[in-house]
């Protein structure tokens, strides 16, 4: 019964490839899926476009809430994300943006946090 053992690795094989396929096309998928999320590096709010980010105000701009429109945070997308001021993290832009910075440059707790690139 050699024919039979041979149909089965052949079986395994096709479904090991099978499972290959599927991981990269997941992969390629979520690159995809990061690649069309725009956030502000403000608030961290998200966008599916740059031209819906900068079309609408921001409640943490820099010159007061809602006196300028979201600015585009041109760094990747990351697992969490540090403050270039005093190198606080937080695992989204939003929550690292909640927080007064000690260290902003305009004076202790005069801006939020705001994430390096
Ligand atoms: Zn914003
Ligand atoms: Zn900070």
């Amino acid at each position: 019964m050699c024919g039979e053992g041979n149909a089965m690795k052949d079986a395994i094989g096709k479904t090991k490839r099978w499972i290959m396929l599927a991981v990269i096309v997941g992969a390629v998928c979520a690159l995809a899926g990061t690649a069309t999320s725009f956030y502000c590096k403000y608030c961290g709010a998200k966008f599916s476009s740059v031209a819906s980010l900068t079309a609408s105000s921001c409640m943490r701009h820099p010159n007061g809430p809602g006196k300028g429109r979201h600015a585009l945070y041109e760094g990747s997308e990351k697992l969490s994300y540090t403050c270039k001021y005093c190198g606080r993290k937080a695992s989204d832009i939003r929550s690292l943006t909640s927080s007064k910075c000690m260290r902003h440059p305009d004076g202790p707790c005069k801006g939020w946090h705001e994430p390096a690139l």
